[in-house]
């Protein structure tokens, strides 16, 4: 493998001159501040965020033993989705790869961004085949976007697989770990020293407790880290989301306990989904969810919401004909779930 940033970033990019905001151009402690056109009288949130987040950035190196400058942090994975995309691939020359059925915003930032995107099915077991993805790689295949554990089946996808196509793969590939908290793996973080190419996506939004806020995590090779913060709104990170995380970053044995909470709750409605006649196969789960094929699931789905119950209707998705994803809740919460299931 020849990792080299320059040939796989586009050109725009690689040479870009970023926008320098007040806050870049001086840093540091000043006893009046007439740089950035704020309004001088004191609401709390006066004054901007700081662009780089590095109160934030340096807590989570620690929680995460990486390096600071392997982080980037964005208005939830999502932005984080299109800072990759628009960094690395030139609209109608480039492409993206994804494995189906998986999260669908890797689709819509790659249309939006009018990059094309190319399918590899995911094997029936959703795990990824290895030959496949290698028969579809090019010259222009600039970013692979692996999802694990994968929504929706809620599985890990294979180590070795993974390593082969790190190996192998001149582009990024992207892990996306929105729900590694809630698995038994160690996140692929550990490896970012010894893949130039790997990029690890984390997030706020689910064992965390804070979807609300919008914090989504990037961690990868520092050079690709600053390639998008070229690319990312200098003040991407309110004020407000960077207080909040920074909390919930120091009190991490709540997150702790509510995974445990969720775990205990996720192995309690397994096994009462087993009792129910109707329900065909329970997927494997490394996740906060279950993916679960239920004979005429589309029917199910609508009795659950006449019931005011919702989960996540997932039978017209590829190899997901007659599932449901039903997301793991509180105690009381998945109660009415099951009474309803056994009702039906
Ligand atoms: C929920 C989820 C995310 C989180 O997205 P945010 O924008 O950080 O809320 C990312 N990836 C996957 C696969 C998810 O299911």
């Amino acid at each position: 493998m020849t990792f080299d940033l320059k040939n796989i970033a586009r050109a725009n990019i690689y040479n870009l001159k970023p926008y320098s905001s007040a806050r870049d151009e001086f840093k540091g402690e000043a006893k009046v501040y007439l740089d950035a056109n704020e309004n001088p009288y004191n609401t709390g949130y006066n004054r901007y965020p700081d662009p780089m987040q590095w109160k934030v950035k340096n807590l989570l190196a620690h929680l995460k033993n990486t390096k600071t400058e392997q982080i980037i942090l964005g208005n939830g994975s999502d932005e984080i989705i299109d800072l990759l995309i628009r960094s690395f691939c030139e609209p109608n020359v480039d492409e993206i790869i994804i494995l189906p059925p998986t999260y669908g915003m890797y689709e819509v930032y790659g249309n939006i961004n009018q990059v094309k995107i190319t399918e590899v099915l995911l094997t029936e077991n959703f795990q990824i085949s290895i030959s496949e993805v290698k028969k579809v790689i090019n010259k222009n295949s600039k970013i692979i976007f692996f999802c694990s554990p994968n929504n929706p089946s809620g599985n890990l996808l294979k180590n070795e697989a993974i390593k082969e196509i790190l190996n192998e793969f001149d582009g990024i590939v992207v892990i996306d770990e929105a729900y590694i908290d809630f698995s038994t793996q160690e996140s692929w973080t550990e490896y970012l020293d010894i893949y130039p190419n790997l990029f690890v996506m984390q997030t706020l939004s689910k064992a965390w407790g804070l979807a609300g806020i919008r914090l989504g995590m990037g961690f990868a090779n520092a050079e690709i880290i600053k390639l998008l913060n070229k690319v990312k709104p200098p003040y991407n990170i309110s004020q407000l989301t960077q207080e909040k995380a920074l909390e919930a970053l120091l009190n991490k044995d709540e997150k702790n306990d509510k995974v445990q909470e969720i775990l205990q709750q996720r192995d309690w409605l397994i096994t009462e989904l087993f009792t129910i006649e109707k329900v065909q196969h329970i997927y494997p789960t490394d996740a906060n969810f279950v993916l679960i094929k239920i004979e005429n699931a589309t029917k199910v789905y609508e009795y659950l919401i006449q019931e005011s119950i919702v989960v996540r209707n997932r039978s017209t998705v590829t190899l997901c004909f007659d599932c449901l994803r039903i997301t793991i809740g509180t105690a009381q919460e998945n109660k009415i779930l099951i009474d309803a299931l056994k009702a039906l």
